[in-house]
């Protein structure tokens, strides 16, 4: 008997606890300035109907709106993250409803501009570059004026043409592929970017993989394909005429531009690709694709320092 009595008292006390915080908390909630200019502005809303809602009107008062109590996007304070609450009223009852706040939507945005580049093997360093600090020296100023002229054209329009960067090991060639994706970017060009050797590994790899076709479908398909260090892949005929041949015969049809970078001209590189042990045929197989570069870059060679000693 005496346990009921103390469980009565216990629940009467607690009762009594829970009024008062019941009546802090409607206070609080009615004394924020935004519940009360919300309020002020539905002078219809009874104290029923306010009283029913008053939940609502609590979780509404907690949250950050629209950032102002977020110091960032990562440490939004709110219920559903990146999500601000909104009170509306309909059919004469309060509804809470949530909306993409401020940092939400830029948090979007930059996302979706950055899936504009894509790459396979590439340095993240080379994924920062940018063309202010492409050096204009004499021995770099005609690779400048080439990525600068096809930025300013696919402003308008997207060249048929890439550009074939060759030169020596550490000029900054690829850093130039990384710049030019950049800008692309930022005028919403997407650009894919490979590196040749672990391309080459990797369709070798897959090659009963159901997947191959599709990567092949998505590097003929994207809008600028960007292929670093052609001629530095292990050769295979195989590789250069059923994967890249047909890549670039397919972007070369449909007037796609290709950039590429190589420690080899094109004279050089054709040599390259004809190379292997059967002589003559390989020669007119490599002929083929070299023209097929042609057809979808130009030639710009780059000189200066090897910038990996500095
Ligand atoms: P390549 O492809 O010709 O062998 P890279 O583009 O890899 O040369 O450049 C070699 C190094 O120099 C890399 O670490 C790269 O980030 C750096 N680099 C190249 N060009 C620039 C530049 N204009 N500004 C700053 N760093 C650069
Ligand atoms: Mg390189």
């Amino acid at each position: 008997m005496k346990k009921i009595q103390s469980a009565l008292h216990k629940w009467m006390k607690d009762n009594e606890s829970f009024k008062e915080n019941y009546t802090n908390m409607k206070q609080n909630v009615l004394n924020d300035p935004e519940i009360k200019q919300f309020l002020d502005g539905h002078p219809e809303l009874s104290d029923a109907v306010i009283e029913k809602n008053l939940i609502k009107l609590y979780e509404f008062s907690t949250q950050s709106k629209q950032c102002d109590r977020c110091s960032s996007f990562g440490s939004c304070i709110n219920i559903i993250k990146g999500y601000s609450p909104v009170l509306h009223v309909d059919q004469g009852d309060i509804h809470l409803s949530y909306e993409k706040c401020h940092s939400m939507l830029a948090h979007e945005r930059t996302a979706k501009q950055q899936q504009l580049i894509q790459s396979l093997y590439v340095p993240k360093e080379i994924l920062s570059a940018s063309v202010d600090d492409l050096d204009p020296d004499a021995t770099r100023s005609e690779a400048i004026t080439a990525a600068l002229t096809f930025l300013n054209k696919a402003k308008t329009e997207l060249p048929s043409k890439g550009i074939f960067f060759s030169g020596p090991f550490g000029v900054g060639k690829t850093y130039f592929l990384g710049a030019v994706a950049n800008k692309l970017k930022d005028i919403g060009i997407s650009s894919m970017l490979i590196y040749m050797p672990e391309f080459v590994r990797e369709m070798k790899t897959s090659i009963k993989d159901d997947s191959i076709n599709e990567k092949i479908e998505h590097f003929k398909k994207a809008d600028v394909l960007m292929l670093d260090d052609i001629g530095a892949e292990t050769q295979s005929a195989w590789f250069r005429d059923e994967i890249l041949g047909s890549i670039l015969q397919y972007r070369m049809m449909e007037r796609l531009p290709v950039f590429f970078t190589s420690n080899y001209t094109l004279k050089q590189l054709q040599e390259q690709l004809a190379f292997s042990n059967r002589g003559g045929v390989e020669e007119v197989k490599a002929g083929r694709v070299i023209e097929r570069i042609r057809q979808v870059s130009r030639e710009v060679e780059i000189y200066g320092p090897n910038r990996r000693e500095e």
